[in-house]
């Protein structure tokens, strides 16, 4: 007899099991269970250890703790503001407590006399009786277990943990005789210490220690992990396999002389990305990479390398970005740092020829775009930089050898895609992606799984650190402002951002319009103080930003228009109002636009009222200017449920998984699906593995996970 496989069980619908009746199975539908493997993957959410249980007569005022009780009276009743109140009384044999909840007018329903609970909360004494307000019930049932599973269950759908328990059970005892197959080869196990697949499935439904459960759920955390990155992988080398692309000159004549005539050297992160870029573009398969650095991290350096790598091939280069005021900032950037660097140019008299630098966006006029796109078409123009023009219909390329995008997370999938469709002959540019928006390591492998990440994780010396104050008060405020107006005393400069409001831009025009209004009338009287937002055109906002750049505006009252690649060096403050209203990620992308010179910076949160998730975040920029502590912070706060997006977490099989919690696990399932891959391609060799990973994440939930 074969042992059962993970399709058996899929095969299965719960309908099957002893005591699931047809309402039953409606239920179970409701909470998404519908074969016994969605059910043996219904994990308990936890586990009640009876040996921490407390007797109520022992109970401490403010000490949390966990009692078994049962129901003596439940009583509702409607309280000011149409709240209702459930009032409940439970008795363990040594005392009572009363237990207090508020609008949460179910409990009246779900709690009758007579019922065994188990509560969680912390007692506090109130008019002489222990009472829990809102405190943490479980309906368990007479118990006789050590550790009693407690499995989510959905109040509306009518089934209950213990309903779950005994179905659970009956699975586990049907399967003892066939046991439950091993996908994973015994050499892995046991590099990894990994309990076998049987033996977990039982444990995590019927732990004999919370010791034993810990190991079952890392066995079942790594096969989440593991299949996921198989999945990924085997996505990469499909699209790897049917797509060819450019071998890039892996000299570096122009990439060594471009170095060479920096003024600085590059920073050991620099070296070793500007290496990975160009052995990728080397290949014959193009390359697919991610680049994370924090702001002033160097990623411009790192992006010219990889143009300078096709142009020194006869290729050409693309470079894109999310905006105009960040495209125009690119080009005359690249421009400065290229300057006077020749191509060759076999036809010419000296046969070389300057190196050619285009700008091209919506606002280049008609007669110039013709002009440039004639140009990119004759292969005269050696790189291109832009907006979201660049992947025009009529914008064409004589050899496009790389595109690279920056801050990806503004641009769709279809528009990274056309980029790449400009390619000629079937031939694909390659793609670098770059981003200032910093996430986890462990997240990157799980949501970038389909591209190789660089990470530049050392910024450049000489950098003064912004130091970052959080501004409760008024008088904290007016401190602030007293402050930016010491800093233009000092000849420097100022920001001040305000929050988007909503997404038409009306409102924010007028928000950032008052407080303009104000600080020019009130806190910053007599300074020259300018107002940039989405509204304005774009020639008025390039006007604002100029008069800016040169010094001629002290302070700059914006909206996020100026979150990403604005450089002015002078500026020294910037003040963020409302700053509760932002995340980390975004916080610390504006602070990242001072602190660009050799002089001390700070930047300001103005936030009167912060408490909770949102004190957190400030705390956290006060706390630390390093952009990957930040975004472990911020994973931390925000669960990781907004970076995988909560509909993606689902659909990527990760139940019991957390990216934050299991890091070294996503780590070693990474390594071990890159080893397996490495000798077995398409897995024919471990047959079961590949099964699984067709069984738990198919195609539409690997297309959705590329599509991030
Ligand atoms: P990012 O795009 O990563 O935010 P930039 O590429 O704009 O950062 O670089 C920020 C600043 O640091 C620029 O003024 C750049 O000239 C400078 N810079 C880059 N690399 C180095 C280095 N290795 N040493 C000193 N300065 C550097
Ligand atoms: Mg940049």
């Amino acid at each position: 007899m074969l042992p059962l496989t993970m399709a058996d069980f899929k095969n299965k619908n719960v309908e099957h099991l002893n005591g699931v009746s047809p309402s039953k199975a409606r239920a179970l539908w409701e909470i998404d269970v519908r074969t016994v493997l969605d059910l043996l993957t219904y994990y308990p959410r936890r586990y009640l250890d009876r040996t921490n249980q407390a007797m109520i007569a022992d109970l401490e005022d403010g000490v949390e703790a966990m009692v078994m009780a049962r129901v003596h009276s439940v009583f509702t009743k409607k309280i000011r503001g149409n709240r209702t109140m459930v009032t409940v009384t439970v008795d363990d044999g040594s005392g009572r407590l009363r237990l207090v909840f508020f609008n949460q007018p179910w409990r009246g329903n779900q709690l009758e006399k007579g019922q065994e609970v188990v509560v969680f909360g912390k007692p506090d004494l109130y008019r002489g009786q222990q009472q829990m307000t809102n405190p943490v019930v479980d309906l368990v049932g007479d118990e006789t277990g050590r550790i009693v599973p407690v499995y989510p269950q959905s109040g509306k759908a009518g089934i209950n943990t213990r309903e779950i328990r005994r179905w659970v059970d009956e699975v586990l005892r049907r399967s003892e005789k066939r046991g439950i197959g091993d996908p994973l080869p015994e050499s892995l196990r046991a590099r990894h210490n990994l309990v076998g697949r049987h033996e977990a499935f039982d444990t995590i439904h019927r732990p004999e220690s919370m010791t034993a459960q810990y190991d079952a759920r890392n066995r079942l955390v790594f096969d989440e992990l593991l299949r996921l990155q198989l999945k990924l992988i085997m996505r990469k080398l499909v699209m790897q396999k049917d797509a060819l692309g450019i071998c890039h000159d892996s000299g570096d004549e122009l990439v060594g002389r471009f170095v060479k005539s920096l003024g600085f050297p590059l920073t050991g992160a620099q070296r070793r990305v500007i290496h990975e870029v160009m052995k990728d573009m080397a290949q014959p398969v193009p390359m697919h990479r991610l680049l994370q650095g924090d702001v002033g991290a160097g990623k411009t350096v790192v992006a010219v390398a990889a143009l300078l790598t096709a142009v020194q091939g006869g290729h050409q280069g693309a470079l894109m970005a999310p905006t105009e005021v960040l495209a125009t900032q690119h080009y005359l950037g690249v421009r400065s740092l290229l300057n006077e660097m020749v191509v060759p140019a076999p036809n010419s008299l000296l046969a070389e020829r300057p190196l050619q630098v285009a700008l091209l966006t919506n606002q280049t006029p008609g007669a110039e775009r013709t002009r440039i796109q004639a140009r990119l078409g004759a292969g005269e123009v050696d790189i291109v930089i832009g907006t979201h023009a660049l992947i025009q219909e009529g914008v064409n390329f004589a050899s496009l050898g790389v595109v690279v995008v920056d801050e990806q997370h503004r641009f769709g999938v279809e528009q990274r895609a056309a980029l790449r469709a400009k390619g000629s002959n079937d031939v694909l540019p390659d793609v670098l992606v770059m981003t200032a928006t910093p996430i986890p390591r462990t997240a990157a492998m799980t949501v970038y799984g389909d591209l190789d990440v660089s990470v530049l994780d050392e910024m450049p010396p000489g950098r003064t650190p912004i130091s970052t104050r959080w501004a409760r008060t008024p008088a904290e405020e007016s401190e602030v402002w007293d402050q930016v107006k010491a800093e233009v005393g000092r000849g420097r400069q100022a920001y001040v951002v305000c929050p988007l409001i909503d997404e038409s831009g009306s409102i924010d025009a007028r928000s950032v319009t008052d407080t303009y209004e104000r600080l020019q009338a009130e806190e910053l009287a007599g300074l020259r103080v300018g107002l940039l937002h989405g509204r304005l055109s774009p020639a008025e906002k390039e006007s604002v930003m100029n008069l800016f750049r040169v010094g001629a505006l002290d302070v700059l009252v914006a909206t996020t228009v100026i979150e990403v690649g604005v450089d002015v060096p002078n500026a020294t403050v910037m003040v963020i109002v409302d700053a509760a209203r932002f995340g980390i990620a975004q916080l610390h992308q504006l602070r990242g636009r001072v602190g660009r010179g050799d002089q001390e910076s700070t930047c300001c949160l103005l936030a009167a009222d912060a408490v909770g998730v949102a004190a957190e975040r400030l705390r956290a920029l006060v706390g630390t200017t390093d952009g990957f502590e930040l975004a472990e912070t911020d994973l931390a706060l925000r669960g990781e449920g907004t970076i995988l997006g909560e509909r993606q977490k689902g659909r990527t099989d990760l139940k019991l998984a957390s990216l934050r919690r299991d890091k070294n696990w996503v780590k070693r399932a990474r390594d071990t699906a890159e080893e397996l891959l490495d000798l077995d391609p398409g897995l024919e060799r471990h047959p079961a593995l590949r099964c699984e990973v067709e069984l738990f994440l198919g195609d539409d939930d690997a297309d959705y996970l590329m599509k991030s």
